[in-house]
């Protein structure tokens, strides 16, 4: 094997005499001429600083002709995906032509063969978290796609914990609507989201669980393409956000992964078909990538829970904690974490893992483990206790200095509460954010008082709006008046989640789709 560096740039390992040939009599042409990813195509190299093994032959493809074949439909093989990832990484690949490449993908998909290489050469692209043989089998962590009011992972990840799983929940910000879980967790005083990958280890050492943001050493591929899908309207791709949610997630070494998958008004998935279609993507693959893998399929039309902004979110999630949070949250809590003690053989059933979750939540070892979580995280212990035993929520927390209470146009039964146009409010008073690194404000939110299913008089107030400035305006009050629908007869009121899909069913799914077709 012979190494060569060409143009001082790039160290390449030949292992062919012939190659090593043919490059010697081009070399001079090839430095005044061509570019040097072409000479690569010629090489083999032996592996790159990231960890991608790249001892097959190179692809015979420079940049522009792999974006253009798949632009013409064209499958990417395991070679041309993993280069495709390294030249990303090293800036080799430019920013128009990443822009390029993903809209490529975003018009015409992956394969799932495409998407599992697509992931493992993410993953590959940094660091991943390593743990004691010990917890090989109950490291845990879910993932929602995201919803209006959706503050299932700050109970959930205590009441893992108190059930004996470990759980290194690495989550997001949110950008639009209202805040991510990271946002929520920040509307407490001295709360930190920035753990190192050794601070991630120590709490869960002596705590179980903790709930932090992406390190800068995990799936840097997946910042960078995350940054151009986010301008190049590239986000909205199966395989594409497959890679991206799972590459996270093996980045964690995990033992069970549990995925909700929403959809609805709110959802960012708008029918059930193309939840299904996303969910069966991720499921699929993760599975073949080693993952215990689980998901549910949860409706997302009205808020979940009674209260969206994140200090109000915060203040639910303790209720919660301490038995008494409203039935929707408790239902996807319990149902989650049902799903993943029974993966890791914690549970008989998922029956069982949700009576042994729901547990936890009656019984105040989660509301224990949550509070020791908010200490590990950088909460001053009397804030934490004060939070948590006192629901000093304001003492804490902080309240936004006026309210606004919204009545009822009309008496009847609240049929339904437009969580979109509620978050759409909350974000034109800042409890959400516009561009990535914008300032949240933790204390405005709304509260349901009238739930749907539920009777309302004309002139009761159904909900409450938090907000900062004096009162709202009247372009503000219209939309929060628009945002219910009230009803003369009875309503239908459904189970957040209608579907859970484990990889075993996928092959029923495939051989419905067969038949259907035969049948056409
Ligand atoms: N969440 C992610 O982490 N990635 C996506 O692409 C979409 C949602």
């Amino acid at each position: 094997m012979v190494r060569i560096r060409i143009f001082n740039r790039r160290t390449l390992w030949i292992t062919s005499g012939i190659i090593l040939e043919k490059l010697k009599k081009v070399a001079p042409l090839i430095s005044e001429t061509a570019p040097w990813k072409k000479i690569e195509t010629w090489c083999v190299v032996k592996s790159s600083p990231w960890g991608i093994s790249m001892d097959k032959e190179r692809t015979m493809k420079s940049i522009p002709e792999l974006i253009a074949k798949k632009r013409d439909g064209g499958e990417l093989t395991d070679t041309e995906i993993r280069f495709s990832i390294s030249s990303i990484l090293d800036g080799s690949m430019q920013d128009c032509q990443i822009g390029a490449l993903l809209m490529a993908i975003w018009q015409r998909g992956m394969t799932i063969k495409e998407t599992k290489i697509f992931t493992q050469a993410m993953v590959a692209s940094g660091e991943t978290l390593q743990w004691p043989n010990a917890w090989q089998q109950v490291v845990v962590d879910k993932h929602s796609t995201g919803g209006v009011g959706d503050k299932v992972s700050l109970p959930l990840v205590p009441a893992l914990v108190a059930c004996g799983c470990k759980v290194p929940m690495i989550s997001g910000r949110g950008l639009s609507y209202t805040g991510g879980t990271l946002d929520k967790l920040e509307a407490i005083p001295g709360f930190r989201t920035d753990l190192s990958g050794e601070q991630i280890l120590h709490i869960l050492n002596v705590v179980g669980g903790c709930i932090t943001g992406q390190t800068t050493q995990l799936v840097p591929a997946d910042r960078i393409m995350y940054a151009i899908r986010d301008v190049t309207s590239t986000i909205d791709s199966i395989p594409l956000i497959t890679a991206s949610i799972l590459s996270k997630k093996l980045s964690e070494r995990l033992s069970a992964l549990v995925l909700d998958v929403k959809y609805g008004k709110a959802a960012f998935c708008k029918t059930l078909k193309i939840a299904q279609e996303l969910t069966e993507m991720l499921v699929r693959t993760g599975a073949d990538l080693g993952l215990k893998i689980v998901a549910v399929l949860s409706q997302m039309d009205h808020p979940i829970g009674l209260r969206i902004g994140n200090a109000l979110e915060v203040m639910e999630t303790v209720e919660c904690l301490h038995g008494k949070g409203p039935e929707d949250l408790n239902e996807l809590v319990v149902t989650l974490g049902g799903l993943l003690l029974h993966n890791v053989g914690k549970a008989g059933s998922a029956k069982e893992g949700s009576e042994i979750i729901q547990k936890s939540l009656k019984d105040g070892s989660a509301l224990a483990r949550f509070q020791a979580m908010l200490v590990a995280q950088g909460v001053e212990l009397d804030v934490a206790h004060r939070l948590c035993q006192d629901k000093d929520f304001s003492g804490t927390l902080g309240q936004a200095p006026a309210h606004t209470d919204i009545r009822a146009d009309a008496g009847g039964l609240v049929q339904d509460i437009d969580a979109m146009a509620l978050a759409q409010l909350l974000l034109e008073m800042g409890a959400g954010r516009t561009a990535t690194g914008g300032v949240i404000d933790h204390k405005v939110g709304v509260q349901i008082l009238v739930p749907v299913g539920q009777p309302v008089n004309k002139g009761q107030p159904w909900i409450r709006v938090f907000h900062n400035h004096s009162q709202l305006t009247d372009e503000q009050m219209s939309a929060a008046h628009a945002s219910v629908t009230i009803a003369s007869s009875k309503v239908q009121t459904s189970k957040r989640i209608t579907h859970i899909i484990r990889p075993e069913d996928l092959n029923l799914i495939e051989a419905e789709k067969h038949l259907t077709a035969s049948m056409q």
